[in-house]
């Protein structure tokens, strides 16, 4: 196989040696996009081979790796992602993170299905590729900056306006464990601490501007499938919601079942959702709509406090997982601080997932005693004050007083305050904003994500609550395996993951088959996904995690939920457990076999 038999790819991927200033252009081996699609596959794929095992997540040996698919930049229906790949400080585990907008078609036009970024430069450096031209150029004047500016500045400096940016703010410089990446302003690679990674690299951003083209290999075909596609999303009431509302579509209807994030998890419902709910949040803050590259739903909400100017911060969002982590989890009603705290996670560049659930936790080691106002650099950390959460955030950005412990992440917190009971998370990564006890297949989605508690991995909540039977820990394995493998695809597709209200795994394959030429089946689809997960499972092997390390917080096993529409359910996780193992052939310990992998055979 050549590139010419693999059409939709550009055909080749950028090596950037950060400490010795190398930057070498390799073909893309098509191999690896038949058999891990583009995205997550090929990003861990290139992770398996290229590290080696015991690393420091934050010293040079570390890789970012960037990668987009075949769809991306054609017309298929919301094909925009990119993946980075990277052994997360988080976790210590394998970690993807993915983000929509427009920089990932970007790459393709400028000719390029990845990105390597190796070693560590020794001064603040951003890369411009522009085209066949890629420097490494000086960032000295732009370490420091907040991200929008950096962006910016960059775009400035290049004087490309139409280029896209992505940039680390001083999150990631200061190498906070969960500090993301921000591209186009505002779509982050968010989980996992990929910006403390380029932080540890000393890589301020990336700059990317393309002219090229994508060859496919059936345009009248893609161009059927896409109107196809188009034409159920237009008709799909879940689509439709998220054009109305974004993700926050979804407050009413998690907070009425009871399985909202309040008071770090400690209830399921808020009792000031209605200063909140998903009708508030459209008439009190959007503005506009947003959409990324080829998508026709525009989930993207430009929002801002119209009542309160004093509140003037302007954001992207907020996702529904970050309304929940900076709203009812840290008991704030009020849509002022969950903007401002949206604010300042964007403009300092952390993942807000993380940073809610790690102020959370302090908020109950302070309403419990353990800590107080000497620990806390003198805020009165309760739930429900709004000030202190924001200038918390800031604190965390820079690493100041309190701050620099809870930007270590939720897990150290707890071990330092023998709290890991409350503390939510899984290996190190923080709970999304669903509760685990109020959809059990949740419990075992956070607890056996080969990156932590990430719900995307399989957001099986949706499936739980048409079939009735969220409470219920019986079929959640296999429910949960097949769900990991069709994401597993859907990351490596790099199509965004809203599509698959409307995209069915035969279409994804079908546009596969538009765009490279290769027909796949269903079954073969689903083997890719499998090994992709088999893929990640051997490399987190190698680094020493084991059935321990699928596991949940007590909070969560052994107390039961005492309000709301989920109360008295706690999550019985080993019989899903097993059953899981069992389903994706994996030993009682969860050790999967290599044999399965056929590019590694
Ligand atoms: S649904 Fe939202 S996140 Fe997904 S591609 Fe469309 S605008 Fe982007």
């Amino acid at each position: 196989m050549n590139k010419q038999q693999l059409k939709g790819l550009a055909g080749k991927i950028l090596r950037v040696n950060l400490t010795t200033g190398s930057i070498v252009v390799e073909d893309s081996d098509p191999y690896l996009f038949r058999y891990f699609l583009g995205g997550r596959g090929v990003g861990a794929a290139i992770l398996y081979k290229e590290l080696a095992p015991g690393i420091d997540p934050l010293g040079p040996d570390n890789k970012l790796v960037f990668t987009v698919g075949p769809l991306e930049g054609t017309m298929a229906p919301g094909a925009n992602k990119m993946s980075v790949s990277f052994k997360s400080p988080a976790t210590n585990s394998i970690c993807w993170s993915l983000a929509g907008g427009h920089i990932a078609p970007e790459l393709k036009f400028a000719g390029y299905d990845g990105i390597i970024i190796e070693g560590k430069s020794p001064k603040p450096v951003y890369l411009w590729i522009n085209d066949d031209k890629v420097e490494i150029k000086d960032a000295l004047a732009y370490w420091g900056q907040e991200t929008h500016q950096s962006e910016d500045a960059i775009r400035a400096e290049i004087k490309e306006p139409l280029s896209k940016v992505m940039v680390i703010g001083p999150a990631g410089e200061n190498q906070v464990t969960f500090a993301c990446i921000q591209a186009d302003h505002f779509r982050e690679f968010g989980r996992g601490g990929g910006g403390a990674v380029m932080g540890s690299k000393n890589l301020k951003g990336i700059a990317v501007r393309g002219h090229g083209c994508i060859e496919v290999h059936d345009g009248e075909k893609l161009e059927e499938l896409t109107r196809n596609v188009n034409e159920i999303l237009a008709k799909h009431p879940k689509a439709n919601a998220r054009k109305a509302f974004g993700t926050n579509e979804m407050i009413d209807g998690i907070n009425a079942l009871g399985f909202w994030s309040t008071r770090n998890f400690q209830e399921g419902s808020f009792d000031g959702v209605d200063k909140i709910n998903t009708a508030s949040y459209k008439n009190e803050t959007v503005f506009s709509d947003v959409s990324c590259y080829g998508c026709s739903i525009a989930c993207g909400k430009n929002a801002r406090n119209k009542k309160n100017p004093y509140f003037s911060a302007a954001v992207e969002g907020p996702e529904f997982e970050t309304t929940g982590l900076l709203g009812p989890n840290c008991g704030i009603d009020s849509w002022n601080y969950i903007l401002k705290a949206t604010e300042i996670c964007d403009k300092y560049g952390m993942d807000t997932i993380s940073a809610g659930a790690v102020v959370a936790l302090g908020m109950e080691l302070y309403e419990k005693g353990i800590i107080d106002k000497v620990t806390t650099d003198g805020l009165d950390l309760k739930f429900g004050n709004g000030e202190a959460l924001v200038q918390t955030l800031e604190n965390i950005a820079f690493r100041r007083g309190f701050g620099d412990i809870l930007a270590n992440g939720t897990k150290t917190v707890g071990e330092k305050y023998d709290a890991l009971a409350y503390a939510p998370q899984v290996k190190g990564l923080e709970f999304a904003t669903y509760d685990p006890r109020g959809a059990k297949g949740m419990g075992l989605t956070y607890a056996v994500s080969s990156k932590g508690a990430h719900h995307m991995t399989s957001p099986t909540m949706g499936v739980e609550i048409g079939n009735n039977n969220r409470f219920s820990e019986e079929g959640k394995g296999a429910l949960v395996a097949e769900t990991q493998k069709y994401m597993a695809i859907v990351d490596s597709m790099a199509v965004c993951a809203s599509m698959r209200f409307a995209l069915s795994l035969n279409q994804q394959m079908r546009l596969f088959e538009a765009v490279t030429g290769v027909a796949l089946s269903d079954e073969e689809g689903m083997q890719i996904g499998e090994n992709i997960l088999t893929l990640e499972r051997l490399f987190n092997d190698r680094e020493g995690f084991t059935r321990k390390d699928d596991n949940l917080p007590t909070r969560f096993t052994e107390e039961t939920m005492t309000s709301g529409a989920s109360a008295g359910q706690k999550v019985n996780l080993n019989p899903m457990l097993d059953e899981y193992y069992q389903v994706m052939g994996y030993d009682k310990d969860g050790k999967p076999s290599k044999s399965k992998i056929p590019y590694f055979a």
